[in-house]
Order: structure tokens, then sequence, then C-alpha cells
């Protein structure tokens, strides 16, 4: 099934169609949906905290199930000693990222790897200290670099250069991050991205902009939250220097699930790079010797502080394990036909889509700009839509009282779902 926007009809019988036509409508029997009024809901909200597939719960069983029987000994024994539980993710998140296995881990949470990457990326000097960063970025990021910046006993307001809004426009121009790479390239030390942004949905063009910062002599990181398992990367290719993110969003690993990080192999392989330690991230041949000097892993491992979340990580594995075998090409394929559908609705039920009527698509509309989500702005009473939306039995978000986000999640959502959303949201527009 091709993706042609121009081929999309507002039927209810066509979304039906298009259901029975895809090759991933078996997933969502994979995972529990969450009841609502006594119904199942319809869950837009992938993008906040993913569903739980059915086969984790098995899976952290079996590691209980070694720890009850093996005891200290599962570090070494058993079908997956843990002592390398964290090799296996290497393999099922690379692809996700478009990275080698060598150049990604899965480790602790997303704001506790920004700050890890932050301690050894970001070296201010008298000459070169700038960070660029998005207007609107999350806030956890923003506290990262913020407290970063004051380590190091610099004014975060003279360090920190935000992008975008300058139009007022919510979307922000790839090419007013290369003119401030430009224009600040003498003073310029760091840039830090959102791959998409969680407000906006935005997915930003990244090649040019790391090929910039480069030229700038500077260092290019990514935060990946709304980006892994969303939207295709080649972190590798595009030259980007390090990114992080964490898994309960698109991925379905649970609530405050383990994160990770990727590093590109140029830096990863230097052993000399200076960053936090710990016992983990030490070459493993020789790692229990205990002895003071710090040889780091050649690789992302060579970042690991701890030894795994055993039982987190195992529900990371079973969500992974889904990713692996859709495939993220065909997840990704399914996702822009999703989307591009709730979009074709939404302009066309909900005629006069502009100041006129209540509801603007702030999202860019090109595929390539965006992933599995459409904020929607709502001008008159964001709030009561939203409770409208909730009362129905749909899971979407709000955000500032205004931005209702939605998402609709390839591996479980179909499209006879997003044509039921649509409908209320024009009975909606009928109402104001
Ligand atoms: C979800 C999200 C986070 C969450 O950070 P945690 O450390 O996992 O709590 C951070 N940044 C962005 C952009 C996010 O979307």
């Amino acid at each position: 099934m091709e993706f042609n926007k121009q081929h999309f009809e507002n039927s209810l019988a066509f979304a039906q169609q298009l259901d029975d036509a895809d090759e991933l409508k078996e997933y969502k029997n994979q995972f529990y949906i969450p009841q609502k009024n006594g119904q199942p809901a319809i869950y837009f909200c992938g993008n906040s905290l993913g569903l739980q597939p059915k086969n984790t719960k098995q899976i952290i069983e079996n590691e209980l199930e070694n720890w009850a029987t093996l005891g200290v000994e599962g570090h070494f024994s058993g079908s997956d000693p843990w002592a390398t539980y964290h090799v296996k993710f290497k393999h099922l998140l690379s692809p996700l990222v478009g990275a080698l296995p060598h150049e990604v881990v899965a480790m602790n949470s997303l704001t506790t790897n920004l700050h890890l990457m932050l301690q050894t990326f970001y070296k201010p000097t008298a000459k070169k200290f700038k960070i660029i960063t998005e207007f609107r970025n999350f806030s956890s990021d923003i506290y990262a670099l913020r407290s970063q910046v004051a380590l190091h006993g610099l004014n975060p307001d003279e360090v920190i250069v935000e992008i975008g809004n300058k139009t007022g426009t919510e979307v922000i121009d790839e090419q007013d991050i290369i003119k401030a790479i430009k224009n600040h390239g003498d003073s310029l030390a760091l840039v830090l991205l959102s791959s998409v942004n969680y407000y906006t949905g935005q997915s930003l063009q990244l090649q040019a902009i790391a090929t910039a910062t480069h030229a700038a002599n500077a260092v290019i990181g990514l935060d990946l939250a709304h980006a892994i398992g969303n939207v295709g990367m080649q972190l590798h290719d595009w030259g980007i220097d390090f990114a992080v993110w964490c898994s309960y969003k698109y991925l379905n690993s649970g609530p405050g699930a383990v994160g990770g990080l990727y590093v590109h192999e140029r830096h990863a392989a230097n052993t000399n790079l200076l960053r936090p330690a710990g016992w983990w991230g030490h070459r493993p041949e020789n790692r229990f010797q205990m002895h003071k000097e710090f040889y780091p892993s050649p690789d992302a491992d060579g970042f690991q502080l701890s030894n795994a979340p055993v039982l987190s990580m195992a529900a990371h594995f079973a969500a992974l394990q889904l990713f692996q075998a859709a495939t993220i090409a065909a997840v990704i394929n399914k996702s822009q036909m999703l989307t591009g559908f709730l979009e074709f609705l939404i302009r066309t039920k909900c005629t006069n889509i502009d100041a006129a009527f209540q509801i603007e698509i702030i999202t860019p509309s090109p595929i390539h700009q965006r992933g599995a989500q459409l904020s929607i702005a709502v001008k008159y009473d964001g709030k009561k839509l939203f409770t409208i939306l909730s009362e129905a039995g749909f899971v979407v978000d709000l955000r500032a009282e205004k931005v209702i986000r939605i998402s609709p999640a390839p591996l479980y959502n179909g499209f006879v779902e997003v044509f039921r959303l649509v409908d209320l949201l024009k009975e909606y527009a009928r109402l104001v």
C-alpha cells in the first residue's frame, strides 16, 4: 500500500478498506487497550505513554524467575546472563536511529543521559561557549542545559540562544537555525535540538544543520524522545555527535522505562574522551578486576555507569521485539498514511479550517516534516473540546489549555479510529 494523499476518500467504508489492507493490523492484538467508560478506549496518546505489549509480563516474569532460582549466579548463567543483558539491545535500537550497533546503548533515563552527554561534549572556552537550541524546547532539556551552563560558572542567559517563534508561527525554519549557527559560529560550542518537537510535532531536517554545526567547529546533539520509533533517522551518516532518548513513548517500554544514548563512533572509539565514569563503562574483559584505572569500552558502552536495571530492561526488550518483527520501515509507512488520513479528514470534513473556524493544525503538512502526531491549536475553548473527546472515549492530550495533540500509533491504531475522531471534531465545529 503506497502512501498517496490524493487517493484518500472521506467515508467510513474507505477507512474500513484501509484497515483491511493494513499489513500491520494484527499488531493491535499484541497490546492491552485501556478502558474508558467500560469500553476499550481509542488511544491516541502513544507520544506520551505507549501501550503495554501483552508479551511484556512474561518477559519480566522470566527474569523474576531467573532471580528466584539463580540468585547472584544469574549475572553469569541462565539463558540471558545479566552481566551482558544490555548487549542484545544494540541490534534492536541501531536500526531505529540509523546508527551502528556499537554506537548505541540502553541505559539510565533521558535527562540523566543528557547531563552525561553535556558533561562530555559541552566544553566551553573563553571564545567558544554558546549553545543554540530551539524555542519551545521541553522543560527538562532546558533545565539540563541551564544547570550545566551554571555548573561551568557561566550565565545561561548569555550562553543559550533560542531559535524560532520570531514570526509568531509555531514551526521552525531550518534555515533560521543554519543562519544562527553561521552568525554565532565564532562563539558557538554546541547545538542541541529535538529531532521531533513535542509540542508542534515538527520533524527537523538535520543533515544540513549538522553540516553547518561542524563547519562552525561545534558539536550537535539531539533529543529523540519524540523521534525514536516514530520517524526515520540516519544519525551516523548525518554525522550527529550524540543523541539521547526515552523508551516509554513510541517504544512502548513502560512508565519511566530505561532510556538510551547514541555516540558517533569517532567519539565512542576515543577512549581518551573525558566522561563521568562508572564500572559498567569499563572494558568488559577486565571490568571485574576492580583496579583503580578506568579503561572505557571503546564504544557507546564506555558511557555506562551502572549495571543494567534488568527488570525495566526486560519490558524494553519485549517492546523492541515488536518493532523488530514489524520493521521500522513498515511502521513509518503506515504512520504516514494514518496521520495523512487524519489530516485529510480534518481538512475535508471540518471545512473552513481557518480563523473563522476554531481549529488550526500547527504541525507541518509535508510528511517528511512530521511523524505520528498532529497538534491542533483550538482557538475557542480547548479544554471543552478536550473534555468532549475524553467523554466519548478518546485519549488525547491537552497542552497549555489550547493545543490538543493527537498521535495515531501505527502498531495499535487504525483508520476507522481516526475517522471516528474526526467525526467528533466535525460535530464540535458545528457547535461553536
Ligand atoms: C518525554 C521527554 C522527556 C522526558 O525526560 P525523562 O528524563 O525521561 O523524564 C525529556 N525531553 C523531551 C523532549 C521529552 O519529550
